[in-house]
């Protein structure tokens, strides 16, 4: 056959389909490999291995291409295949955002829903005290609509001389409380091994920020019925807060809900600085329902206001405050609680505050 453009052409189209194929196998064997480097928690990217591959073809190479050529060429094939491999990672992470239409709503038989494009709020005092002081917050959190009642009996204290709740008692005063005013209870629990006991009084789990990392506890939360509020650690970032989620996740308890509780920084003003960023940052990355603590954040109750407003117009779910009949005398968080007038005024300004449609 004499030589013309249009055979020479043909030769090329049959080229093409031979480096298509091979390009995609190469796909495939690089998927693979990522495969094997994400289960032995291993990095993707190989600099190393990368120079080795560059060399071995360049001292292969016979032209016409120029080494530089090749390259060049072969970088953007390691380009592609990284990114494939990346993309592959990503999705098998439970709790990573795959659309924008994904979001998980966290729904209770009573119809509460968290994640539907409501603004829930979660309130109650730091620590279960007694009765009295439990049924004076219902009483109030009730006649404002809230569904959701802090109940804590496990107080995680920084010094272990300080009152660290009421235990099973405070948690049967909880469930009280919160079915004489159709509430549902949140709790902190501190480990594994109190789940069957809370499962009779609460409806909601509630991870602390220092128990966020406790992999075994949340592995153990993996197998529960109950949704589960997951704190950030104070010195966490947000890629360690979605992997710790990721541990409830692969259990088979998806039904988790994210909390920005502020982080440490040099900041003296407040207790904790209000990572607000965190909140559009979150809702891009998982596909979770995000609320924001704004108490334990400010420390202050002088903040509640300015930061709840924060709180909705971020896009957040929902917030948390804490709210007490007499703050001054309470036996954690004295500072930070509302009294009863601050939390009705806080309740009316957040009508003022529009939460908008996307929060990234
Ligand atoms: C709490 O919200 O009750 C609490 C103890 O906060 P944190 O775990 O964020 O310190
Ligand atoms: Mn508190």
């Amino acid at each position: 056959m004499t030589e013309s453009i249009e055979s020479l052409r043909q030769e090329i189209d049959k080229v093409n389909l031979q480096l298509l194929e091979l390009l995609n196998q190469r796909a495939s064997l690089a998927s693979r490999i990522g495969t094997l480097q994400t289960q032995s928690g291993m990095q993707l990217y190989d600099p190393q291995r990368e120079a080795e591959m560059l060399t071995a073809l360049q001292s292969s190479n016979k032209g016409p291409f120029s080494n530089d050529t090749i390259k060049v060429l072969f970088k953007e094939i390691f380009k592609a295949s990284m990114a494939l491999e990346e993309r592959e990672a990503r999705a098998k992470i439970i709790v990573q955002r795959k659309t924008p239409e994904q979001n998980t709503v966290v729904g209770f038989p009573d119809g509460t829903k968290i994640g539907d494009g409501s603004f829930q709020i979660i309130a109650g005092s730091c620590a279960i005290e007694s009765f009295d002081q439990m049924d004076a917050v219902g009483e109030v959190l009730a006649s404002e609509g809230v569904k959701i009642m802090r109940g804590m009996a496990f107080k995680p204290r920084s010094s272990p001389y300080d009152f660290q709740g009421m235990g099973e008692e405070g948690l049967k005063i909880a469930r009280q409380v919160a079915n004489k005013y159709g509430m549902l209870v949140v709790s902190e629990i501190m480990d594994a091994s109190q789940i069957p006991m809370m499962s009779d009084y609460i409806d909601i789990f509630w991870v602390g920020a220092r128990n966020m990392q406790n992999s075994f506890l949340l592995k153990a939360l993996g197998s529960v019925r109950q949704p589960v509020i997951l704190k950030r650690h104070f010195s966490a970032t947000l890629k360690e807060l979605i992997y710790s989620a990721e541990y409830i996740a692969s259990g088979g308890n998806t039904n988790i809900i994210l909390m920005e509780r502020g982080i440490r920084t040099f900041n003296e003003e407040v207790r904790n600085t209000l990572d607000i960023g965190a909140v559009p940052l979150l809702k891009m990355e998982t596909h979770l329902p995000v609320i924001v603590d704004i108490s334990h954040s400010a420390g202050r109750r002088d903040l509640a206001i300015p930061f709840g407003r924060l709180a909705k117009a971020s896009g957040a779910d929902g917030l948390m405050v804490e709210v007490h009949p007499n703050p001054p005398v309470a036996m954690s968080d004295a500072k930070q609680q509302l009294y009863f007038d601050q939390f009705r005024a806080l309740i009316a300004e957040l009508r003022n505050v529009n939460k908008p449609d996307k929060a990234y």
